[in-house]
């Protein structure tokens, strides 16, 4: 299952119009205690704390709030109007000589700036940053390395800088290596690997490293987050904009879209037919969603539109015990036990063999013949073990008492 093809030129990242209104989750949020701060006709500058630990990607007027519902879980979206000037919050400043000061002052701005660096970076030994795309398709880091060579390399020195990590490791796609021979400066080592899904997900590529390397704790920055992180410190820009692949009807391209965009504005050319879905993620591992007015959050790097024939169908037929689960899953599972057991509610026999380390990447299930919800059974028994789980701390904790 190959990842896209490099095509540079025909995968240029392309800056989207701003939005005329962009949608915020809002994580956390207490009516009762924001509900000062966070009231209709209020303006917001772009950078600005809208409730603790979230931070408005644009500058404007707020015009309410909503909930809506994704992946079974209701969200409370806040609506902000664009405004035609982006004016940055005063706390996001720019600093030229930025590495040169403390990492933890840098880290407070980087956190401020809606990066959150903090936690991922606390005691690690290795830093892994990935230009490898995680979906079949997607082409948004490996665009970000192309694009970007000189912030990358200085990102590789600012990581450096922050970090006591002993090895940092930049992962990128086996055809950019001969062009990113000289990017690193001495700052990383480069990790070629294979533009074939699952080799670009977060776990495989930690694992593969630490074949090779003696790892210890490890830290996984996306590209962009890197290039970011400089961008904020250097030139005083919050975390305002992501760059996605939009894929489907026969087109495939990357954009540069304002983080609370809603899908409909990147979809109007491929606006999805009957029995066709849109899909936040890509083909593989992404969630089918059926409100276009949801927006682009800071972590969708890809959205899809599956064309009817692609759908995998879940029949649920009897599995034949074919093996071709087991032969491609990269977690080396017995996923042909573990749906059955799944299926049939025997959950504890799920966590014998192994169901935790599944990082459901959904290959099983792709090629099943029978059809099989593999990874629907899989993250119904992962659920049923953690309320298992719960149960037991809490039964354990009513007998200390
Ligand atoms: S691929 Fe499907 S049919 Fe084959 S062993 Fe796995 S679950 Fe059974
Ligand atoms: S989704 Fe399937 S193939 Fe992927 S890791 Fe889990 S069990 Fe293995």
């Amino acid at each position: 299952m190959n990842s896209l093809l490099l095509k540079s030129k025909e995968m240029k990242i392309t800056e989207v119009p701003e939005p005329k209104e962009v949608l915020l989750p809002l994580k956390g949020f207490d009516e009762e205690k924001e509900k000062l701060k966070i009231k209709e006709g209020s303006r917001v500058k772009t950078g600005e704390e809208l409730i603790p630990g979230v931070y408005s990607t644009v500058t404007g007027t707020i015009t309410g709030i909503d909930i809506m519902s994704f992946a079974g879980t209701d969200l409370t979206i806040l609506r902000i109007a664009v405004s035609e000037t982006d004016e940055i919050a005063p706390e996001i400043t720019a600093a030229a000589d930025y590495l040169e000061k403390d990492a933890a002052e840098l880290l407070k701005k980087l956190n401020r700036a809606n990066l959150g660096f903090d936690e991922e970076l606390k005691d690690i030994k290795t830093v892994i940053i990935s230009a490898v795309d995680t979906e079949p398709l997607a082409a948004s880091y490996q665009q970000f390395l192309i694009e970007n060579p000189d912030t990358v390399t200085e990102g590789l020195k600012l990581i450096k800088h922050l970090t006591a990590a002993g090895k940092v490791f930049l992962a990128l796609p086996e055809p950019l290596l001969s062009s990113a021979a000289n990017l690193t400066a001495g700052a990383a080592d480069i990790f070629p690997v294979k533009p074939v899904y699952p080799n670009g997900l977060p776990e495989i590529l930690t694992r593969d490293i630490s074949r090779k390397y003696d790892t210890g704790k490890t830290a996984f920055l996306k590209i962009e987050k890197l290039v970011a992180a400089v961008l904020a410190l250097r030139d005083g820009k919050p975390f305002s904009h992501k760059v996605i692949t939009a894929a489907g009807k026969g087109k495939i391209k990357n954009l540069k879209v304002r983080i609370g965009t809603p899908l409909k504005d990147l979809l109007q050319d491929m606006q999805p037919g009957e029995n066709e879905k849109v899909m936040i993620g890509g083909p593989m591992m992404g969630t089918a969603c059926y409100n276009t007015d949801l927006p682009v959050t800071a972590d969708v790097d890809m959205i899809y539109v599956q064309d009817a024939a692609e759908i995998v169908k879940n029949e649920n037929n009897q599995c034949m015990n074919c093996g071709k689960c087991v032969e491609v899953c990269p977690a080396h599972l017995s996923v042909n036990l573990i749906g059955r057991y799944a299926e049939f509610s025997i959950f504890e026999q799920c966590r014998d063999l192994g169901i935790q380390h599944c990082i459901e990447c959904g290959l099983c299930a792709y090629y099943c013949p029978s059809g099989r919800s593999l990874v629907q059974f899989i993250q119904l028994a992962k659920s049923e073990l953690e309320k298992i789980e719960a149960e037991k701390i809490e039964t354990e904790g009513e007998d200390v008492e």
